[in-house]
């Protein structure tokens, strides 16, 4: 995936933007307000996750940057271009790879997939795909099907997928709440490897503020009903990051204090506990 013919075919970087974007589902009768005046500007090469409470609108803002969903009120752009569809720009990996990897096909083919919607020869399909199995680790499963790897193997997988798309944005919905502890830190580190070595932007959403922190150079923050940015945290613990010796500094600890007491809107509350951070997100 290294290789300069990917990386020179991988599109220019542009800035993703919501503007003054309002989400409301239903009718007149029964409109359910979710998201309000979200205003968020995200930067080539940025590594950005958005938190927030559970049904709080974090998925349905992610929808919206990506194109899937177009919202109510305001505007989603690519650089200078409005956003009203699925880009060619923007890989998608979603939580549950059971659900976006189909059984049928082998992995190469799971991954090659999308790219035959493109027009892109079909030497050229395998190609990519082996580049981009070979990218996260898994060069010699492409004959295997899906079911026949593990559950974080097989996320890798999708996280290959949205790569060989040759994406400039990789949008993760909770793309490790479906695996055990330790394959999610390593999914972790490695989506952090596949930013310093290609320089994608990367937007995840978790409901996990540990691993936002882990993973972000910047946080947003969705709270209230109709949601909205309480607040944007710059996360200065620099590039270089690492499960045991990041997760240990004060910094780090401070800011995940600082995050759950603005979820919560009560300030930054003197003492934060992890079992307090994740019952936030339990669904
Ligand atoms: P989160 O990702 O923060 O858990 P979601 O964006 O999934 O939240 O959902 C926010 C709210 O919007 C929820 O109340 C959910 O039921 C509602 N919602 C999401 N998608 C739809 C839809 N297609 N139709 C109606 N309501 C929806």
């Amino acid at each position: 995936m290294s290789t300069r013919s990917t990386d020179s075919a991988r599109p220019r970087r542009q800035a993703l933007s919501a503007e003054g974007i309002s989400k409301t589902f239903g009718n007149s009768a029964s409109a359910h307000r979710v998201l309000r005046d979200v205003d968020l500007r995200i930067e080539p090469g940025e590594f950005v996750c958005i938190v927030g409470p559970s049904g709080a609108g974090k998925t349905t803002l992610l929808r919206a940057l990506s194109g899937l969903a177009v919202p109510s009120t305001g505007t989603v752009r690519l650089g200078d271009r409005v956003v009203t569809e699925p880009q060619a720009e923007i890989g998608v990996v979603f939580q549950d790879y059971r659900g976006s990897l189909m059984p049928w096909m082998r992995v190469c083919d799971n991954v090659a997939f999308p790219l035959e919607g493109r027009g892109v020869p079909r030497r050229e399909r395998r190609s990519r795909a082996e580049e981009a199995l070979t990218s996260v680790g898994l060069a010699d499963v492409g004959r295997k099907y899906p079911w026949q790897l593990s559950g974080g193997m097989q996320q890798r997988v999708a996280i290959a997928r949205g790569l060989a798309y040759e994406s400039s944005i990789l949008v993760m919905d909770e793309p490790f709440g479906s695996v055990d502890a330790q394959t999610r830190f390593e999914l972790e580190d490695l989506t952090l490897a596949l930013r310093a070595r290609f320089g994608i932007t990367i937007i995840v959403v978790t409901h996990d503020i540990d691993e936002a922190v882990y993973l972000s150079d910047r946080v947003v923050v969705l709270s209230g009903k109709p949601a909205t940015v309480v607040e944007t945290v710059d996360v200065g613990l620099g590039g270089e990051r690492d499960q045991l010796l990041t997760r240990a500094e004060p910094e780090f600890t401070r800011l995940r204090t600082h995050i759950l007491g603005r979820i919560r809107g009560d300030g930054a509350p003197e003492r934060a506990t992890k079992v307090e951070s994740a019952a936030l997100g339990s669904e």
